[in-house]
């Protein structure tokens, strides 16, 4: 079976790897550059924030993919050089956390406790009610991205980024090819996975009208400027250092459509945030904007479109695509490949997302 995916974020990505996994030839286009959209503006944080406060549909989707993620990164390891650098730097929640934390925890099997004293970096006294869950990880997402192309390759898929699509063949309501940089692809089954821009008509399919541009900003911080050592998260903030000293700070939840511009008052807000959690911090080194895919309730849609035999979607992870990857690749490409789903797939519907409304107007 051949089959074309568009869009090489991760959501392409890492559906292009299971398929190819499964003995599918893959081909994915992307008209920019490989996980060069919302997938490098991430945080990388490999858990909800905060899941105790999201419904159980999302958390059936994200409790997978907890458990998926050490084989998955495992078997990523093995067919890239690259080290997407996934470690369980743990998390410390402070207050407000939220009813029914600790009960959430214990009952999916999540650690949870008072944070240990001796835990360094934070200026700031810990309150006696912040949470440790010391085994929340954190990839580097931009690695995760090259290290899923250097394996999709591995295994014979191909990947064309920077190539426009310019149009698709349609016939009885299948699609039968697609034309991107003056070339014809032809493959029997297809996969959008474009993003926040899949709410967009994409040649002649349609728009999908349940996602929304959602914008998020990000400030980088260079090595030597803390001493953090976890993820630490505040009331909509949060603070996650990497493992060569690099630290980020985010994010921003804008509805602001598809500007990437990043605002001189958010960096001083973020600036100032991060300041009062760490203490002196040096001026950030980089500020950027990435526009996540939002949907209502974070629900992604992975599965057929009704309207096309042979088109399947893998769009809408909002907050948590880098989270939920291995749980949707796995769950689209079994839909694809006609195996038994280890979830559910009816909350990811495209039917069911678009029976999903919004909390309010423009929010
Ligand atoms: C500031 C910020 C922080 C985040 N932090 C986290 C986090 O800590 N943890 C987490 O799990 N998630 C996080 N996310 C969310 C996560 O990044 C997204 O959910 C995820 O990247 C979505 O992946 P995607 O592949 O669906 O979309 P994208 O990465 O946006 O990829 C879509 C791709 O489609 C391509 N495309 C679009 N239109 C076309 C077209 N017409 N033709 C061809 N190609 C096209 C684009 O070029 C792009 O490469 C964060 C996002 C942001 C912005």
């Amino acid at each position: 079976m051949d089959v074309i995916l568009l869009g090489a974020g991760v959501s392409g990505l890492s559906a292009g790897l299971e398929l190819a996994r499964r003995g599918v030839r893959v081909t994915l286009l992307d008209r920019g550059a490989l996980g060069g959209e919302s997938t490098w503006a991430g945080a990388g944080i490999v858990f909800p924030l905060l899941p105790w406060q999201y419904g159980e549909d999302f958390n059936r989707l994200a409790t997978a993919s907890l458990a998926h993620y050490p084989d998955w990164i495992g078997q990523l390891r093995s067919l890239s050089p690259t080290d997407p650098e996934y470690i369980a730097s743990g998390l410390i929640v402070l207050p407000p956390v939220g009813e029914g934390a600790a009960a959430w925890c214990a009952g999916h099997g999540i650690q949870c406790t008072a944070v240990p004293a001796d835990l360094p970096g934070l200026a700031v006294p810990l309150p006696a009610d912040s949470l440790w869950l010391p085994q929340v990880a954190q990839v580097r997402n931009p690695r995760l991205a090259r290290a899923l192309a250097e394996a999709i390759r591995a295994l014979g898929g191909h990947i064309e980024d920077n190539v426009a699509i310019e149009d698709i063949g349609l016939q009885d309501s299948r699609l039968t090819s697609v034309r991107a940089g003056g070339k014809i692809y032809r493959a029997d089954q297809f996969v959008l996975a474009t993003g926040a821009w899949s709410s967009l008509p994409l040649a002649n399919l349609p728009a999908l009208p349940a996602i929304r541009p959602v914008r998020g900003q990000m400030l980088l911080y260079p090595p030597g400027s803390h001493r953090l050592r976890q993820i630490v998260y505040q009331d909509g903030f949060y603070l996650v250092p990497r493992k060569d000293g690099h630290l980020l700070a985010g994010s921003t939840i804008e509805f602001a459509g598809y500007a990437k511009e990043a605002s001189t008052e958010t960096r001083q807000q973020l600036h100032q945030r991060a300041g009062s959690l760490l203490g002196g911090l040096p001026e950030p080194i980089r500020h950027w904007a990435g526009i996540r895919p939002g949907s209502p309730d974070n629900l992604p849609v992975v599965g057929p479109h009704p309207d096309y035999a042979n088109l399947y979607l893998n769009v809408g992870h909002y907050r948590y695509g880098v989270t939920l990857a291995p749980t949707c690749a796995r769950l689209l490409a079994d839909q694809m490949t006609g195996a038994v789903p280890e979830l559910p797939t009816a909350p990811y519907s495209l039917r069911a997302a678009l029976a999903r409304t919004w909390p309010e107007p423009g929010v």
